[in-house]
C-alpha cells in the first residue's frame, strides 16, 4: 500500500457523518500582534465541532463500529474533565443507544459526583449508570476491570453493550485525526500558506499521534508540538508512543519517532491544575481575539505556545497552528436545576 493513499484508505472506512464541513482555520493576528508579531499564529477551531470538541472526530468512528455491532448500550469513560463523556452520550442518544459512564477523579482527591457541575448535564441527558473511578485508567479502556465486569452483567441480561475506548482513543478512533491532518493541509493550499508548527494539547496523544501520521504520511512538513496536559515527559513519552505504534500497525505505516515532540515545562502541579500562564492564556486570548479557551487542555496549551514564543523556541516569522479542541461546554450554572422537582419519564 502507497503512503500516500492513507487519506483515501480511512475515507472508506464506515464512518458516522457527523461534521458536516472543515472547522475554520484562520489567523489571530491581534493575539500575534500582542506577541510581538514574531510569529504568526493561526487556529483551527476543532471547537465548533458539532458535539463541542476533539472528540467528535474519534467518535464519528467508534459510533459507526457499534453500530455495525448492534449495540444498544455504551460503556465509556474519561476523566471527569474530559469532553469525551458528554459527547459520548449525547451521540449514543442521537444513535437510539444508552450510556454507561466511568468518570476518573484522579485528578481530585475530593470530588464528589453529587457537586460535579457536569452532573446536571449527565443527568439530563439520562445517563443510565455512572461509575467513579479513583485511578486513572492507563491504556484502553478494555483493560478495564469495572468496564469489562459490567459488560459480562450487562450481556448476561441479554443486552449488547459495546466498550467504546477511553477518551475515544484507539487505532480507528485515532484515524479521524489522521484525516484532519488532510483537512488542514488543503485548507493550508487554498489560503497559500505553508505551516512550520502545530501544536495540541495532548491528553491521551490520540489526537497528536493521528495528526502526526497524517502529516507525514502526506509529507507535509509541518512540526507537530503537543503540551502534555495530563503527565511528566517522561512518563507521557512512554503513552505516546504506545498510541503511535498501535495507530501504526492499525494503517500499516510507520512515523520517524524524532518527529515525535512532547514540549515540557507547561504542566504545572498536573492534570486539571492549572497555572497562573494558563490564566493569562486564557485572558489573553479571550480579549484579543473572543475566543475562550478552558483551564485542563487549551489554555495549558496557549500557555505552552506562548512561553515558547517568549522564549525563542519558536523561529521568528514561523507560521504555528493552534488546534483549539473545545471543552468549553459547562459555562452556563445548572446548580439551581438540582432544587427543581419532577423528572422525564418517557426514557
Ligand atoms: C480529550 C481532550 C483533549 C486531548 O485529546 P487526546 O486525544 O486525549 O490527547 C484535548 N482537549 C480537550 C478539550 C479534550 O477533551
Amino acid at each position: 500500500m502507497i503512503k500516500e493513499n492513507i487519506f483515501e484508505r480511512i475515507k472508506r472506512m464506515p464512518r458516522m457523518n457527523y461534521i458536516k464541513e472543515p472547522t475554520p482555520l484562520y489567523k489571530l493576528e491581534h493575539l500575534s500582534k500582542a506577541l510581538g508579531c514574531e510569529v504568526e499564529i493561526y487556529i483551527k477551531r476543532d471547537d465548533l465541532l458539532p458535539f463541542g470538541g476533539n472528540k467528535v472526530r474519534k467518535l464519528e468512528f467508534l459510533f459507526a463500529e457499534a453500530l455495525k455491532y448492534g449495540a444498544d448500550t455504551v460503556i465509556t469513560g474519561s476523566t471527569v474533565q474530559c469532553n469525551h463523556n458528554l459527547m459520548a452520550l449525547l451521540i449514543a442518544n442521537m444513535e437510539g443507544m444508552k450510556t454507561e459512564l466511568i468518570l476518573e477523579n484522579f485528578a481530585k482527591p475530593d470530588y464528589k459526583y453529587a457537586s460535579d457541575p457536569n452532573r446536571q448535564l449527565f443527568e439530563f441527558g439520562g445517563v443510565r449508570k455512572i461509575d467513579i473511578s479513583s485511578e486513572p485508567i492507563t491504556g484502553q479502556i478494555s483493560s478495564m476491570e469495572l468496564a469489562l465486569n459490567r459488560k459480562d452483567e450487562l450481556t448476561e441480561l441479554g443486552e449488547k453493550p459495546y466498550i467504546l475506548e477511553r477518551g475515544g482513543t484507539c487505532p480507528l478512533g485515532n484515524c479521524g485525526y489522521v484525516i484532519c491532518a488532510d483537512e488542514i493541509i488543503s485548507q493550508a493550499s487554498d489560503m497559500e500558506i505553508d505551516f512550520d508548527y502545530l501544536i495540541c494539547p495532548s491528553g491521551t496523544g490520540g489526537t497528536q499521534m493521528g495528526l502526526l501520521i497524517g502529516f507525514d504520511a502526506a509529507n507535509y512538513p509541518i512540526t507537530v508540538l503537543g503540551i502534555s496536559v495530563a503527565f511528566e515527559n517522561e512518563k507521557h513519552l512512554v503513552g505516546l508512543s504506545r498510541i503511535l505504534d498501535q495507530t501504526e500497525a492499525f494503517l500499516d505505516v510507520q512515523v520517524p519517532i524524532e518527529k515525535v515532540h512532547s514540549v515540557d515545562g507547561y504542566l504545572g502541579k498536573g492534570y486539571a491544575k492549572p497555572t497562573p500562564e494558563v490564566k493569562e492564556a486564557i485572558e489573553l486570548t479571550a480579549r484579543t481575539q473572543g475566543v475562550m479557551l478552558d483551564p485542563v487542555y487549551s489554555g495549558k496549551t496557549m500557555a505552552g505556545l506562548i512561553g515558547m514564543i517568549r522564549k525563542g523556541e519558536i523561529k521568528k516569522g514561523s507560521k504555528v497552528i493552534f488546534l483549539h479542541t473545545g471543552g468549553f461546554n459547562t459555562y452556563y450554572d445548572y446548580s439551581s436545576m438540582s432544587e427543581l422537582v419532577g423528572e422525564t419519564n418517557i426514557i
